[in-house]
């Protein structure tokens, strides 16, 4: 199981930043599809569930905008970070809903208190995996190229254990969110559910 205790880690969340930060960069030099330039427009994010000393750069997703005047599209890179557009960190909102699969009750009220989540909240994550992301074209492919190896049982917590077997907990974590980070961008429907 991926650890709980990686979750308080400054430096984990620090590195996180600087995946998400490339990501952004190679969003950017794609340029917009109409030619134009894209111009830093980032999301303002009051991130929850994470250390009370995230570094700096959490208060914002990354996100850019055509600078020709009639376009103006946005282009929002994927990221490890932020879940669509859920308040909780992405990892929390993975790491407690996995837990709520697996886990006995008390551990899941644990956990849940230890980060702030209310139960309302939990089973709104429950729906978002059950009848959200199984529709979503992201998942489509996905499936594709796990299912061979991985039976998928119940969403996240088959990922988590398929992703997660390595002996680096942090490892563990950096390519299961690199893999769900494409859920979170433009091209999947959007993510209505806000918590
Ligand atoms: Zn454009």
């Amino acid at each position: 199981m991926i650890a709980r205790e990686l979750i308080d880690s400054v430096s984990f969340w620090t590195f996180l930043l600087s995946i998400d930060r490339d990501l952004a960069e190679s969003t950017r030099r794609q340029a917009c599809s109409c030619g134009g330039r894209l111009h830093s427009a980032n999301y303002p994010r009051a991130p929850r569930g994470g250390p009370s000393d995230l570094p700096n750069g959490y208060d914002h997703r990354f996100s850019f905008c055509c600078d020709r005047d009639g376009c103006r599209k946005r282009a929002t890179p994927p990221s490890v970070r932020f879940l669509g557009r859920k308040v909780y960190l992405g990892a929390v909102v993975i790491l407690i809903s996995a837990m709520r699969q697996g886990a006995t009750p008390r551990r899941v009220r644990e956990l849940s208190s230890l980060f702030g989540v209310d139960r309302a909240t939990v089973t709104r994550w429950q729906a978002f995996w059950r009848d959200h992301v199984p529709s979503t074209p992201f998942w489509k492919l996905a499936r594709a190229r796990l299912v061979p190896v991985v039976e998928i049982v119940a969403l996240p917590l088959s990922l988590v254990e398929a992703l997660g077997r390595g002996n680096d907990p942090y490892q563990d974590w950096v390519r299961l969110l690199r893999f769900l980070s494409p859920l979170t961008i433009r091209g999947c429907p959007s993510i209505n559910i806000s918590r």
